[in-house]
Parts: structure tokens; C-alpha cells; sequence
């Protein structure tokens, strides 16, 4: 279970928080086979499979995006009025939560500074030329919301070619071997620095233990100390908790074990692979300058606004899967 559904459903405790987490998974691989139909909860089933459905249409799980709606848009009790709701700004965000808070019944209003709608998503048409000046790639399809929308929208998504040549401004092409050795040591920083925030991660979660154990044992000596009749439900749902969630942070912990290591694998490869030359020419430095400019262009601010922890800020948030675009004009 995700935080915010241990939270919402904290009443519920071992076989009942399973049967949660199957029929979560069940009525979301309904919703992900046909998105483009409104997925209706099912009346006359366990009260648990209606909460379920609930919960995860009001989070915005299921029954988002362009869908066929079965139900009509649920409308205010008599004598009241509908929920009004102002959005500041019609990017991507405003226009997706204005669609869904419309969906629950809400009469909503944008409100947009600038003269057109899209945010950072805008294309620049001049003549036969398009040029996209904002987002324009679904980055991997695995667990992002835009696959439901592409879906919905029958969007033919094409695969990125991994191949992204570079082009000198004399038109010829940047050779192969140059463009690499920027690329090498563009990696290695990016395996040192991930190295860094898991390693930082790992402490975090040790001190974390450290306290929960402190925590637990003081619990325990509380417990022991009284009779069974007097030890509350609340202790004993403390310590429960707690030992789920040790459980939980030691299974991270392992797992960036193993992330580690596999990282200082692929270090340990590179390094021992360098590229064959590592002083820069001037054309070395203009390719160099090509990266920055892309990361500059990839965040949206000048190189002297971003930190070396955070050059890339997809980082935490990668979606899996390919990189694919839309190619309709
Ligand atoms: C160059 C570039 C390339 C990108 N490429 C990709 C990509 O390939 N794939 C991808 O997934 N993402 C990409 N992104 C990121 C993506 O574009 C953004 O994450 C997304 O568009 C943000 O949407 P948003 O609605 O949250 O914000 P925004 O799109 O910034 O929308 C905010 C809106 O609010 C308005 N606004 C702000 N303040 C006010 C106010 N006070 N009053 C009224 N209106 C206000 C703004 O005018 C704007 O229209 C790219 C971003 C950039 C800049």
C-alpha cells in the first residue's frame, strides 16, 4: 500500500488490507484495458470494492483523461449549489485538474495570464515548419498518466531512435568518437552523483531505524509492564505499525544495496574504459557547449541556476519504458 492509501485506509489490518491491494489492482487493470469508457463501480458488490473504486477515482487513478462517461456528472444535493472552483493558469496541470474536478461536479473557472492556452507546452508554426518549444516527448510509458491520454486520444506514439547525431554549424556531422568521450564523462558523473543521493538515502534510513528500534523497545517495556487486560489497542497498533514499517524501510535498504552495487559495476567498467584522448579541443568544447545548451534547453534556465545535485530533474521521476513522439503536425 502507497502512503496515502495506508492512510486513507488505516482501518484496515492484514487479510482485509491484502484483499484492498488485490481489488485495487483488479480495478485498475479494468480502467487501463479500456480507458476510453468510464470504469462504473460495482453496486451490490462488498462495501470494499466500492470504497476501493471510490478512492481511486476521487485520487484521479481511475476515470481521468477524454473517456466515455456512463454515469451522468454528479449533481449537488436539492437546495444546494454546485462546489466553485478558480484554477490559476492553463497549463497541462490547470486544464487536467479542471477536466476532473468538472467530472466530480464542480463548476470550475481558469484563469490564464497569457493569451493562449498550453503552458510549456507550446508549437511554433511558420509556414510548412513546426517546431515544438516545450514538452513534445512522453517520457516512458510505464506509469505515466499521458500513455491513459495518448491512449484515449488514439495518438500514434513513435519510438525516439537512439541515434541523436550532432551537427557542426558547417553542416558536417560531429564524429561518432568526440561526441562519446563528452558522453563518458557525462555518464560517470551521472553514476557518481546517483551513487552520492543513495548512499545519502541509505544513512537516512538507518537513523530512521536507529529511532523506530528505540521507539519499539520502549514500547515493549511498557507493554510488559502491564497486565494483559490493560495493554491498549492503541500500543499494540503502534507496534504493529512499526514493524511493518521497519519491514518496509529494511527491503529499501537492500534494495539500494544492490542498486549500488550494481552502480559501482558500471563504474568500475567505464573507468577502466576511457576515452581515448581528454584534453579539449575547440571542437570538443563546442560539443561540450552542445550538452549544456541541451540541459539548459531540458530545464528551462541558464546552467548558472542549477545544481549539480539537481542537473536533471527527471531523475526521481523517470517513467520506464521507451521515450516515444507524436509525429502528427
Ligand atoms: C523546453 C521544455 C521542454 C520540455 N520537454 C518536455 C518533454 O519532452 N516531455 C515532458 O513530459 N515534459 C517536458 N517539459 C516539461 C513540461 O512542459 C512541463 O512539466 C509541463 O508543461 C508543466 O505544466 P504545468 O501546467 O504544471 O505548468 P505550465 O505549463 O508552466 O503552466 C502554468 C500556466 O500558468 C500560467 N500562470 C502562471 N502564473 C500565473 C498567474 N499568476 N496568473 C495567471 N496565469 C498564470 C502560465 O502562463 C502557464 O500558462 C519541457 C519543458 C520545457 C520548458
Amino acid at each position: 500500500m502507497s502512503s496515502l492509501e495506508a492512510e486513507c485506509f488505516s482501518d484496515l489490518q492484514g487479510a482485509c488490507s491484502s484483499a484492498f491491494v488485490q481489488i485495487r489492482n483488479r480495478i485498475l487493470k479494468l480502467w487501463f484495458e479500456d480507458p476510453k469508457k468510464q470504469l462504473p463501480p460495482y453496486n451490490g458488490d462488498p462495501a470494499l470494492v466500492i470504497r476501493t473504486h471510490a478512492f481511486l477515482e476521487r485520487h484521479g487513478f481511475i476515470n481521468y483523461g477524454i473517456y466515455e462517461r456512463i454515469a451522468p456528472i454528479p449533481t449537488p444535493p436539492k437546495g444546494k449549489q454546485r462546489p466553485k472552483v478558480i484554477i490559476i493558469g492553463a497549463g497541462v496541470s490547470g486544464l487536467a485538474a479542471a477536466r476532473q474536478l468538472q467530472s466530480f461536479g464542480c463548476e470550475v473557472v481558469i484563469l490564464e495570464g497569457r493569451d493562449r492556452v498550453g503552458g510549456r507546452v507550446v508549437t511554433y508554426r511558420k509556414g510548412p515548419y513546426v517546431a515544438d518549444l516545450g514538452a513534445m516527448v512522453v517520457t516512458g510509458l510505464g506509469g505515466n498518466p499521458v500513455t491513459t491520454l495518448s491512449v484515449q486520444m488514439n495518438m500514434e506514439l513513435h519510438k525516439i531512435k537512439q541515434k541523436c547525431p550532432l551537427y557542426e554549424a558547417t553542416g558536417n556531422q560531429v564524429p561518432k568518437h568526440k561526441d562519446e568521450m563528452i558522453q563518458q564523462l557525462k555518464a560517470v558523473i551521472t553514476l557518481q552523483e546517483k551513487l552520492k543521493a543513495n548512499i545519502n538515502k541509505m544513512s537516512d534510513i538507518q537513523e530512521l531505524l536507529q529511532s523506530m528500534k528505540v521507539e519499539k523497545e520502549s514500547l515493549l517495556l511498557e507493554k510488559t509492564k502491564l497486565s494483559a487486560g490493560d495493554a491498549s489497542i492503541l500500543q499494540e497498533f503502534n507496534l504493529r505499525r512499526l514493524n511493518r514499517e521497519m519491514k518496509l524501510l529494511c527491503n529499501e535498504y537492500d534494495a539500494l544495496v544492490t542498486l549500488n552495487s550494481n552502480i559501482e559495476d558500471k563504474l568500475t567498467q567505464l573507468e577502466t574504459n576511457p576515452p581515448s584522448s581528454v584534453y579539449l579541443s575547440v571542437r570538443d568544447r563546442q560539443i561540450l557547449d552542445w550538452h549544456f545548451a541541451n540541459l539548459e534547453f531540458a530545464n528551462a534556465t541558464p546552467l548558472g541556476n542549477l545544481s549539480l545535485k539537481h542537473w536533471d530533474q527527471d531523475d526521481d521521476f523517470e517513467f520506464t519504458g521507451n521515450h516515444l513522439t507524436d509525429i502528427r503536425t
